[in-house]
């Protein structure tokens, strides 16, 4: 398990060192801000949506190595996805960093290196925001706080 959870520390720092898809997205079909007050997370989401399937996502902001880190995350798993896969992601997403025992959800591949962060709870809001924040953005809500 050591080993496991260096890896994953290892891919967390690499997204925030290195965001991916991180910029601001002219044309976008919706977008959003998160917020996160209790870390001091701040994100916007973009997105280009069609016919129901997400073709593109991106980010912006700044926040701490997890919330980063799970935003890059996130962009990369939802690209070529429909918006009822990102919801049903969402949920997988929320029960693995906050159930002691979940069960495993194998949709949600790479986004387990984020799994460690349910033995920090205060944490479990920095790596949700994004998803949050997606969530507002698909149901055209211009901001959402974790608070
Ligand atoms: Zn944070």
């Amino acid at each position: 398990m050591g080993d496991l959870r260096d890896l994953y520390q290892e891919v967390i720092f690499d997204h925030y060192k290195r965001p991916r898809n991180f910029q601001k997205m002219a044309g976008a079909d919706c977008c959003a801000d998160g917020h996160n007050p209790l870390c001091g997370d701040q994100i916007t989401v973009y997105l280009k949506v069609r016919d129901g399937v997400i073709e593109d996502v991106t980010f912006e902001g700044t926040g701490c190595a997890i919330s980063t880190a799970s935003a890059s995350l996130m962009t990369e798993v939802l690209k070529g996805r429909t918006t009822a896969e990102a919801e049903h992601m969402f949920d997988g997403f929320h029960t693995m960093v906050t159930q002691p025992d979940p069960e495993a959800h194998p949709e949600l591949g790479k986004l387990e290196v984020l799994s460690g962060v349910r033995e920090f709870p205060a944490r479990v809001k920095c790596a949700t925001l994004c998803w949050h924040t997606l969530n507002a953005a698909l149901h055209k809500q211009s901001s959402v706080t974790t608070e």
